[in-house]
């Protein structure tokens, strides 16, 4: 699978970058703000790339030959990257980046910096920061990552461009868990469950994870077929697979996602999350009308007003597969 690329999670700013390449009117230093995963780094070489790639075309680089190569693998030492040591990013490594500027003789004239991480600068780090882009030698353009920007220093914000970054769409997502290497079916549940990468991959590592899903079509499979089976499988099949009050949280959206995925699935015969499952619920879904599946949706939205009362998981769960039960069986 091929790396994701900054055009691929960030189209618009990409197209935004590539106009401002070409005119040369590039900002001095750029703060990109936004979640873990939406693209932030990857945006920053892109654009490095755009000032060093000798085929650019119309802003954009071509990411393929030798100079791009470099500059995406961290290896042009006119770009330097610089990421926390431990837990904050020091005095030391920003005075560091000071020095590998001001050598002459590196490849160009044009520097580039990205610090990951920004807002783990110590106010030492911050400060002397601060000065270097106060006084900027030859063409330097700074781009600092971060994902709480209400952390750096209001003087920091203040030199530099502020942008936020847009959290990515269900299909972005999916393609990005993809090139993590997490199996399709599962990125695009994934992918659908949450717009955070850092939280999907967390979830992807739950051992349990595709035996949940499954079971969780399963049960609802049953409860469809009204096969009363459902009620026990609560206590033999779902819970047992649950460790802890966010594996709950977990199932909950599991079913919450299912319970919205067969709405589209009847109106617009648009294939669910769980696509194994698909062909399976468009059988057991032919029987019912839309005011059944609404009400069902209803029902299963209103379990989590319902979990913050009762203390019991197990019980809310019995007591919703009941009620669906009725719902769709009378
Ligand atoms: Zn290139």
């Amino acid at each position: 699978m091929e790396q994701i690329t900054a055009a691929e999670l960030q189209p618009k700013l990409t197209k935004h970058f590539a106009k401002l390449i070409n005119e040369e009117h590039l900002a001095h230093a750029y703060i990109f703000a936004g979640p873990q995963g939406v693209g932030k780094k990857e945006l920053a070489l892109w654009i490095a790339a755009g000032l060093y790639c000798p085929h650019i075309k119309n802003g954009e680089p071509c990411l393929k030959c030798t100079e791009c190569k470099r500059i995406m693998e961290g290896n042009q030492p006119d770009v330097v990257f610089i990421a926390p040591e431990g837990l904050s990013i020091k005095v030391e490594q920003i005075r560091f980046l000071k020095e590998e500027f001001s050598k002459s003789g590196v490849e160009s004239n044009r520097k580039f910096f990205i610090i990951q991480d920004a807002e783990k600068m110590t106010t030492g780090a911050a400060n002397s920061l601060l000065k270097f882009l106060e006084e900027p030698s030859g063409q330097v353009t700074a781009v600092l990552l971060t994902t709480a920007v209400n952390q750096l220093l209001p003087t920091v914000i203040s030199r530099c461009q502020l942008l936020e970054l847009p959290a990515l769409t269900n299909s972005q997502m999916t393609a990005r868990l993809e090139a993590m290497k997490i199996p399709k079916e599962k990125a695009l549940v994934l992918g659908r469950l949450t717009d955070s990468v850092q939280l999907a991959q967390e979830l992807a590592q739950n051992a349990n994870f595709e035996e949940l899903c499954k079971n969780v079509c399963q049960w609802y499979l049953q409860i469809l077929q009204g096969d009363w089976r459902c009620f026990v499988d609560v206590q033999a099949k779902l819970l047992p697979l649950l460790s802890g009050k966010k594996d709950e949280q977990l199932l909950l959206d599991l079913i919450v996602l299912l319970a919205k995925d067969l709405l589209l699935l009847h109106y617009s015969q648009k294939k669910i999350s769980f696509t194994a499952f698909n062909e399976k619920f468009v059988k057991a879904l032919q029987p019912f009308s839309t005011q059944e599946l609404v009400t069902a949706t209803e029902l299963i939205l209103g379990t989590r007003k319902r979990l913050a009362v009762n203390v019991s998981f197990q019980n809310v769960i019995e007591a919703l597969t009941l009620e669906l039960c009725r719902c769709y069986h009378g």
